[in-house]
């Protein structure tokens, strides 16, 4: 397929002591240049998990990939050597993560860690690659970047650390970028800026970005379609205007119904009743059936298929079509 990045039925458990937890099961979703996809869900629905999978970073063991395929212009990254795999970290598919301060080391300049990329990956001279440092945190509009390319990274904010780990990544011009919850740990303003300058190099480069995120409100602006996930599983896959307009998943109803909204100030929000389930004892038929408004006895019993629905929208909800044309 002429796809950038194609994800297709992955599988993945972890293998513990007290038994084995489904963490991933059957995610399908794709991003293809110029776009962004934002993956939703609630912690512990396998959105980093996912990540870490693409990225061949999954804790091994206790985690394993058990079936499916991650595949990057075509090529199934899962049946690749380690060193073509290797090869496409960083240039191919890079992320940030949420975590600045633990994901920079701590006795280096942000500068040094920038410029090893370029001296260990395109052999650039020491001179040379710290030049390019500069241009990178230029790019991500750090201030006076020529001096802070010497400052240790306890000496940013966290916003500003953030956009230290944005230049890190996009030091070998990937053509994926993933962040996983990249502001979760930012005021509200700060959440703004990143947003919008993740947005604008996303533009400029022609990336495909997958935001991952548990706020809806945090991606709208930005993404062109949403994966909704749930219990390791890709429960609705929308563009982001017929999300918001006519969710067709029950569970992504109760996400909207859960977001803040400027026009309803002081009103209470809604949430969705009862917690994720355990993954080690997924419920049978529709994971989400125990709490799900619109659940019928067909629910427990058969696994409702993430089904296209139109060109630019897919469901796994038995209900589906029934939900959108309720209006
Ligand atoms: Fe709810 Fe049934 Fe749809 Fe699952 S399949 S989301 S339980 S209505
Ligand atoms: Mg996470």
């Amino acid at each position: 397929s002429g796809r950038l990045l194609e994800v297709e039925d992955l599988r993945v458990e972890f293998r513990t002591r007290d038994g084995v937890a489904k963490v991933i099961n059957g995610v399908t979703y794709h991003v293809d240049a110029g776009e962004t996809l934002a993956v939703l869900g609630e912690s512990g629905s396998g959105k980093s998990v996912t990540a870490q999978t693409i990225m061949g970073i999954l804790d091994t063991p206790p985690g394993f990939v058990t079936g499916g395929a991650i595949r990057f212009h075509g090529r199934d990254m899962l049946r690749m050597s380690g060193e073509q795999r290797r090869r496409i970290r960083g240039e191919g598919i890079a992320m940030v993560f949420q975590d600045s301060l633990s994901a920079l080391n701590p006795v280096f300049t942000v500068g040094f860690q920038i410029a090893e990329q370029f001296r260990i990956r395109r052999g650039m001279s020491r001179q040379e690659a710290k030049k390019r440092a500069v241009e990178m945190l230029d790019l991500v509009k750090m201030p006076n970047a020529r001096q802070r390319v010497n400052e240790y990274p306890h000496q940013f904010s966290g916003g500003m650390r953030q956009r230290v780990m944005i230049a890190m990544s996009l030091a070998l011009d990937p053509e994926v970028l993933i962040a996983d919850e990249p502001t979760t740990a930012l005021d509200v303003t700060v959440q703004a800026q990143i947003m919008d300058l993740l947005a604008e190099l996303q533009r400029e480069r022609r990336m495909g970005l997958i935001l991952i995120t548990h706020d809806l409100g945090v991606v709208a602006d930005v993404a062109d379609r949403i994966a909704v996930m749930y219990a390791g599983r890709v429960v609705e896959e929308a563009d982001v205007h017929e999300l918001y307009a006519r969710p067709a998943h029950p569970y992504t109803v109760g996400l909207l119904e859960s977001i803040p909204r400027v026009d309803q100030k002081g009103q209470q929000l809604r949430t969705i009743k009862g917690l994720p389930p355990n993954l080690m004892r997924i419920p049978t038929g529709c994971p989400f059936h125990p709490r799900c408004p619109m659940a019928q006895p067909v629910c427990r019993e058969r696994v409702p298929p993430l089904l296209t629905l139109s060109p630019t929208r897919a469901s796994a909800c038995h209900f589906a079509e029934e939900l959108i044309n309720r209006g």
